[in-house]
């Protein structure tokens, strides 16, 4: 847990890095980042049109599989970049939406 945070932190000032040196901070301002979050999240969403549920499964062992990651890692680094710029801990926020999450959805005893 606590080395996955590392790793975080060394993503997240990686990503900073990169948008630094190319003098993107303008444009990257929080309402450019969430818009661009969503429209890479369109682009992971495309490879799934039309798709059946079964189809959607099949992703994996073919050659879209590269490119879904490649939009998944998009949105990720939008997120990462998102964070950056807020000065938000991601490892904090999530760690505080699941607790939220696991109030709002107990487990059903019925299913156990
Ligand atoms: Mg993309």
């Amino acid at each position: 847990m606590h080395d996955n945070n590392i790793k975080v932190q060394e993503i997240k000032d990686r990503v900073k890095t990169f948008v630094e040196q190319r003098n993107w901070q303008e444009a990257h301002n929080p309402k450019n980042l969430a818009m661009s979050i969503a429209i890479e999240s369109a682009e992971l969403m495309e490879i799934f049109q039309w798709l059946s549920i079964q189809e959607s499964w099949e992703v994996k062992n073919s050659e879209q599989f590269t490119h879904l990651k490649e939009e998944l890692a998009d949105v990720l680094i939008y997120c990462l970049s998102l964070s950056n710029r807020l000065d938000i801990d991601v490892t904090t926020i999530i760690e505080e939406k699941l607790k939220k999450n696991e109030k709002k959805y107990p487990v059903n005893e019925k299913n156990d």
